[in-house]
Parts: structure tokens; sequence; C-alpha cells
């Protein structure tokens, strides 16, 4: 079993002018690590960069975690602000507060760094009083060291597929978000994407699993960031060590559920 074996963590980062372009992410077998580095580099190129890094590491199998995908649920919205709505509902169904749940919609909207950009990874925000918990609010905290073994890809996937769901990014924010909701004090999380092209997000929870809500934002738009909302008045700092650090694989998939319009 893929599990008893040695695994790397292999990350991909590329940027222009400072600027973050591309990344990507897996934890893969030794005899993997090639392919899978060569095709984020495939995927870096298409971004034009000017530096490219990736970075290979091992990871400590006794640290090993692993879980298995969210239940997916496709909601249907017919506008952007009937989607930020669902979010909101959701949001506060999975014991997020509305004040907590605005502030950090609100902040992503408006882009969440200091200087009204895209962060690099995500705010920690407290469920209970909205305040923001990361350390560094332009780098935020970054989800790192996750993957999914290639059988548990491979039926991902082709489950995906057959809900006409075949962008990369569907399964990648899916894998992320498990690793995410596992974490200690970590109840919901709050996500759209930066890509101007792309206006699909989603709410996930340990309650309600993900909901993937096809608009969150205007075609065109290039903010978009990340929220993880900690249980009200917990200590972030075993969240952010869990979320860097701890390796974490999904072995297992979920179930796909589509809401009628
Ligand atoms: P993306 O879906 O890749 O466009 O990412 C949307 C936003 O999520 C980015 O602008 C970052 O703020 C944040 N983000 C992306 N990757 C990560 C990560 N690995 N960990 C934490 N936040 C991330």
């Amino acid at each position: 079993m893929v599990i008893n074996s040695t695994l790397f963590s292999v990350r991909m980062h590329a940027s222009r002018d400072q600027r973050h372009l591309s990344g990507a992410e897996d934890l893969v077998l030794g005899t993997e690590v090639g392919s899978a580095a060569q095709t984020m580099l495939r995927r870096a190129w298409t971004h034009l960069p000017q530096s490219v890094s990736v970075t290979i590491d091992q990871v400590d199998a006794a640290a090993l975690v692993t879980g298995r995908l969210s239940d997916l649920t496709l909601a249907s919205v017919v506008d952007v602000a009937a989607g930020r709505q669902r979010a909101l509902s959701e949001l506060q169904k999975s014991g997020v507060s509305l004040l907590a749940a605005n502030r950090a919609l609100v902040a992503i909207a408006a882009g969440a760094a200091p200087d009204g950009g895209v962060m690099r990874g995500a705010m920690l925000v407290d469920a209970g009083s909205g305040e923001r918990l990361e350390p560094d609010q332009s780098r935020g905290v970054r989800v790192t060291r996750f993957g999914v073994t290639s059988a548990t890809k491979v039926d991902c996937e082709r489950l995906l597929a057959a809900h006409a769901l075949t962008h990369h990014r569907t399964r990648e924010a899916l894998v992320l978000s498990a690793k995410v909701l596992a974490a200690p004090a970590v109840i919901a999380e709050l996500c759209w994407s930066d890509d101007p092209d792309y206006t699909a997000g989603y709410v996930a929870s340990k309650s309600g699993g993900y909901l993937r809500i096809p608009q969150l934002k205007n075609m065109g738009d290039s903010r978009g960031g990340r929220a993880f909302f900690l249980a009200a008045g917990s200590d972030p700092a075993s969240a952010i060590h869990f979320l860097e650090q701890t390796p974490f694989l999904v072995t297992t998939i979920g179930a796909v559920h589509r809401e009628e319009p």
C-alpha cells in the first residue's frame, strides 16, 4: 500500500516581477517525482514565467495523516450577488458568525493584502469576532505538503468529469480543502480564485461538506482569496503548523450531488 512507501512533497511556484503567476502541489512516490515535476513545469510555462522554483522534500512518514474528500454539492445561483449571499448563509450554517463571514467576504472582494492586492496564502479568521489571526497579512498561511494517491486521483477525475467538471482547479481545490478541514480548530473555508477567467468558488465546512458556487465574482475580476475560519477564541498556532507542515494524503473520494436550479 502506498502509505507504507516513502513519499515526497513536490511544489512549484512561478512568478514574474515578484508577482505570483501559478503554483502546484503534490505528494507522490519517489518513482513519480520526475513526472509530477514535469507536469508542474509544463503548467508553469503556460504563464510565461520569469522565475520558476520546484521544491522536493521527503515527508516524515510518521507524521502522515490520511483523509477523504468532502462530499461535493453543486449549487445553482443566478448571479454573483446570489452566489455571495449563498456563501454567507452556508458559512453561518457551519457555525461562523455573520460578522466574521461578511468581513472575510468583503476582504477577499476588495483584495485582502494590506496593499489591496491578492494574498499568496489564506487569511485565518476567528469564526466569532471576525478578527484576522494570520501572522503576515500579505503572505497569509500557505497550505503545503498535501496530495492524493494516483488511484484516487483517477477515481476523482472520472467522478468530476461525469458532472462536466474537467478543470484541474476543481480537483485541486477539493484536495486542498480536505487538508484544511482536517486542521485543528478549522470549521470552514471560503474561497474563490484570483484567475480573472474563473468565477466559481466554494464554501467547505466540517458539517456541510464542499459547496461549489459557480458565481462568486464577475468575469475579468482578478481579485480572489481564501479564508480559513477557526472556532471562536482558538489559538491559531497548531492550525498553522498542521496546514504548513503536516503531510496529508487523500485516499478516498466523496459523493457528488447537484442542486436543482
Ligand atoms: P487559486 O484558486 O489558486 O486561484 O487561489 C485563490 C487564492 O487562494 C489565492 O489568491 C491565494 O490567496 C489562496 N491560495 C492559493 N493557494 C493556496 C494555498 N496552497 N494555501 C493557502 N492559500 C492559497
